[in-house]
């Protein structure tokens, strides 16, 4: 199937040529037509579907009659209105707007807190057909009266359950209130729980076209999961440490369950040399978008993240998440591990738990339907043993990346100890922290046998080099 089937507006074909996509994805084959003929969609798709591109495509298309290139605010009233739960999913969301409607005279805004409203109020005024929101700041607009919403007649609801989870439904009911009641209305959600079923029965018609692209609450089949327990709390900084030195990861996403947590360990991280930061809720619009940036250049390799400030974000070809805490909800384990393993790559979940939290686990469990192999992480040193700094054993790591030469020896066991191969050779998914979980360790925490060490070689050849920006954060697409 390709894009010619679904009759879109040559204009809009044009920005897909550009942008490079040649096959439309599967909720995009069974969205496009349906949105276009006008009807109301409950569609359960994560990010990393194309599911933005799934409803933008077809409101560009219903909105192709309005386009016009009047300067007159008159001629631009909203027209469509997308709101997503967090300001980074909104933003992400505008950009896709903007790609696809390139050479459409419809103009779009996106608007969202913790940034000044007066950019986006002169924004408003000007007139936009295409308005995206986060519901609070959305509500702050309306109220100052800089949007009228009576001309809306298409609504998104882009992760629709977190916006539950986050508390929106009041400011939602508000919203919808607002709008038209005859109006076309889709929502998208990564799971359809019964909550999400029934906010679906309040905000679409009777009737609304269910799309499901993956089984309902399933996780992304080409991640491997993997869950290590870890004795005590105090071990869990060193584990991620341990995790990320020896899988080399370059790219990593650490999930925490509060917000001083990500800044903790982000800054527990960093003193032990690792480039990390932390993104979450409390920060700034502008210091989140700032770290974006840098985990998209590279220049910050572990990102430490609540679920909600990661939730939604476009970051393709991440090779492995990490559950510094075991979620809450298991809900959440699956979009955060949803985060790895996209578009076909494949992709490693690790979560560290310690005993209490088996419940968690058990109910992540049921909500997958399977069990996720248990490991015991053998730390290769205690966590507030003085390490050695991360240009150090990068340096002996990683000899195709010029670092500062060591100017001390490692004593780090899995440098010093000589290597006895097993046979096997070593793959990503047989990752080198599987082996060390293996071995007996001693007393002092170090390994008793160098049976599970595995070679530099082998090191080497998994740990990826330096990556492409676009494949990453709302990066370009590959052509
Ligand atoms: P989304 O699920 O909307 O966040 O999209 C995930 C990523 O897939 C984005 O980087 C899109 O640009 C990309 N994408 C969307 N549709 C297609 C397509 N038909 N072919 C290739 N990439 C796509």
């Amino acid at each position: 199937m390709s894009f010619d089937s679904f009759g879109l507006h040559p204009d809009l074909m044009r920005a897909i040529a550009e942008v490079g996509y040649s096959t439309p994805t599967p909720i995009q084959v069974q969205a496009i037509p349906e949105i276009i003929a006008g009807r109301d969609v409950m569609g359960a798709a994560q990010t990393g579907t194309g599911k933005t591109a799934a409803f933008t495509l077809p409101i560009l298309q219903r909105l192709m009659p309005y386009a016009s290139s009047s300067a007159s605010p008159a001629r631009h009233p909203v027209r469509a209105l997308m709101l997503a739960p967090t300001r980074e999913l909104a933003d992400q969301i505008a950009q896709n707007v903007s790609t696809y409607a390139k050479y459409v005279p419809l103009k779009s805004a996106v608007v969202f807190g913790g940034v000044d409203m007066s950019a986006q109020t002169q924004q408003l005024r000007a007139g936009v057909e295409i308005l995206i929101a986060t519901p609070g700041r959305l509500l702050d607009h309306v109220q100052q009266k800089t949007v009228s919403l009576s001309t809306v007649s298409v609504l998104v609801l882009d992760e629709a359950d977190r916006m539950l989870d986050m508390g929106f439904l009041p400011d939602l009911q508000r919203i919808v209130n607002l709008l038209p009641k005859a109006r076309q209305s889709l929502l998208f959600s990564a799971t359809f729980s019964t909550e999400i079923r029934k906010l679906a029965k309040t905000f679409l018609n009777d009737s609304p076209v269910v799309i499901e692209v993956a089984a309902r609450n399933a996780a992304a089949e080409n991640v491997t999961q993997v869950v290590y327990e870890v004795d005590r709390v105090e071990s869990k900084r060193a584990a991620v440490a341990q995790l990320v030195k020896r899988q080399g990861l370059r790219q990593v996403i650490v999930f925490t369950n509060t917000k001083i947590g990500a800044s903790r360990l982000a800054r527990e991280l960093q003193r032990e040399g690792i480039p990390a930061d932390a993104i979450h809720g409390d920060k700034s619009q502008g210091e989140r978008l700032a770290t974006l940036e840098k985990f998209k250049k590279g220049e910050v390799e572990v990102m430490v993240a609540t679920d909600v400030a990661a939730r939604g974000l476009d970051i393709a070809e991440l090779p492995a998440v990490i559950n510094f805490d075991l979620p809450y909800s298991p809900e959440d384990y699956i979009h955060r591990i949803g985060r790895t393993g996209r578009a076909g790559a494949s992709g490693r979940a690790m979560s560290l738990m310690l005993p209490e939290d088996q419940r968690l686990l058990i109910d992540i469990e049921k909500l997958l339907k399977r069990t996720i192999p248990r490991e015991k992480l053998v730390l290769m040193r205690t966590p507030r043993e003085p390490s050695a700094s991360r240009d150090d054993r990068l340096a002996v790591d990683s000899p195709s990346r010029s670092r500062t030469p060591p100017t001390k020896k490692p004593t780090d066991p899995i440098f010093s100890e000589p290597y006895q191969p097993q046979g096997a050779a070593l793959g990503v998914s047989a990752a080198a922290d599987t082996l060390v979980s293996k071995p007996e360790a001693s007393a002092n925490g170090s390994v008793a046998t160098p049976t599970g060490v595995p070679s530099r070689a082998s090191l080497s050849s998994i740990r990826r080099g330096p990556r492409s920006v676009p494949a990453l954060l709302g990066g370009k697409p590959k052509a």
